[in-house]
C-alpha cells in the first residue's frame, strides 16, 4: 500500500526549503503581496482519506483554476451547445494571447484560456438569474463548504489592470461571440478568478472530476461523459503553453492558476492540490509542478 502521508511529508520538506522558487505574479497588483515562502499540498483518495503537508489549509487566489469550475457549471446548464462557441484544441500559446482569437474568427481555442473562459462566463450570465451568487453557491455545494468566498480586493485589482482581458472580451464581442456586455462579463470573470480557497478545499471541489461526476457527499454534478471531457481538456489545455511538459513530467490532468495553485487528479484514485506562489517562465507554479512530478514518480501512478 502506498504511504501518501510519507510521500507528501518528503515533498513538503523539500519544497519548504527550496531556494529556487520562481517569481510571484505581479501583473495583478494584489497578488504580488503574497509570501513566496509558502508551500502546501493536500491529497484525498477515492475512499475519502485525507493527507496533507505544509500550508495546505491556507487560503489563496485560485485564479485560472476557477475556469474548470465555471466550465463544469456551464456544461451542466447548456450541454453540447457550449461547443458551438468554444473549441477544444490546445492553443500552444500563453493564457492571454489574442492573435489566434482573431485568426479563428472569435472562437476561442479552448475553455481554459482566458478568451474561452470569458465565453463560458457569458454563457453562465445568460443562464443564471444571479450569476455571481449562483456560481459561488455551485462551488460551495461541490465543496460542501459555505465559507468559500470571492476576494473583492483581488477582483478589483484585476479589473483595474485587466487590459488584455478587456481586449479579448471586445474582440469576442466584435465577432458576436459575447451576448452580454463586456463590463458585465468581465466583472463576473474577475470575481470567479478571485475565489479564495485552500489546497484542501480544492481537492473537495475537484473530487467529482475524478469520481465520475459524483462529489464526496454523493451528489452527482456531471455525467460520466462530461467528466471525461473536462479531464481531456485539463490534460491538453490546463497548463497554458506548458500542457505538454506537465503531461510529460507529471502525467495527470490538472489546472494551474497564476496565484500559484495547481489541482491534478488520477481518475478513480485521487485528487491532489498544491500551492506555491512562485511561478516559472510559463506562468505555472514552479515548486507545484516539481512536487507533482515527485508524487507521480514516487507512487509510480499516473494516467499512462
Ligand atoms: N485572472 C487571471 C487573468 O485573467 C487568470 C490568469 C491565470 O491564472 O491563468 O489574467
Amino acid at each position: 500500500m502506498i504511504d501518501y502521508q510519507e510521500i507528501l511529508d518528503g515533498i513538503a520538506s523539500n519544497c519548504l526549503t527550496a531556494t529556487e522558487k520562481g517569481k510571484i505574479a505581479t501583473y495583478i497588483p494584489e497578488l504580488s503581496k503574497v509570501d513566496d515562502s509558502k508551500f502546501g499540498i493536500h491529497l484525498v483518495d477515492n475512499s475519502k482519506n485525507n493527507y496533507s503537508a505544509g500550508d495546505s489549509d491556507e487560503l489563496f487566489s485560485i485564479q485560472s483554476i476557477s475556469k474548470v469550475l465555471s466550465l463544469g457549471q456551464a456544461m451542466s446548464l447548456v450541454g453540447e451547445d457550449l461547443w458551438k462557441r468554444v473549441d477544444v484544441e490546445p492553443s500552444g500559446d500563453p493564457f492571454n494571447h489574442l492573435s489566434l482569437l482573431e485568426m479563428e474568427n472569435g472562437i476561442p481555442r479552448n475553455p481554459l484560456i482566458n478568451a474561452g473562459a470569458i465565453v463560458v462566463a457569458d454563457i453562465l450570465i445568460s443562464n443564471l438569474e444571479n450569476p455571481k451568487l449562483e456560481f459561488l453557491n455551485y462551488v460551495r455545494e461541490l465543496t460542501n463548504d459555505n465559507s468559500i468566498n470571492f476576494d473583492i480586493e483581488v477582483a478589483k485589482s484585476e479589473k483595474e489592470t485587466g487590459y488584455r482581458n478587456y481586449a479579448a472580451a471586445n474582440l469576442l464581442k466584435s465577432y458576436g461571440n459575447l451576448k452580454n456586455d463586456v463590463e458585465t462579463v468581465l466583472d463576473f470573470y474577475f470575481h470567479q478568478c478571485s475565489l479564495k480557497m485552500s489546497c484542501s478545499q480544492l481537492t473537495k471541489a475537484f473530487y467529482p472530476f475524478m469520481n465520475k461526476g459524483v462529489c464526496q457527499q454523493g451528489k452527482t454534478f456531471l455525467t460520466v461523459r462530461q467528466e471525461k471531457r473536462i479531464n481531456a481538456l485539463m490534460l491538453t489545455c490546463g497548463f497554458y503553453d506548458e500542457a505538454g511538459e506537465f503531461a510529460f513530467e507529471v502525467g495527470l490532468p490538472g489546472k494551474s492558476g497564476v496565484g500559484g495553485g495547481i489541482v491534478a487528479l488520477l481518475p478513480g484514485k485521487y485528487c491532489v492540490a498544491t500551492w506555491a506562489p512562485g511561478l516559472n517562465a510559463k506562468g505555472n507554479s514552479k515548486l507545484g509542478m516539481e512536487a507533482l512530478e515527485k508524487l507521480t514518480t514516487a507512487t509510480a501512478q499516473s494516467i499512462f
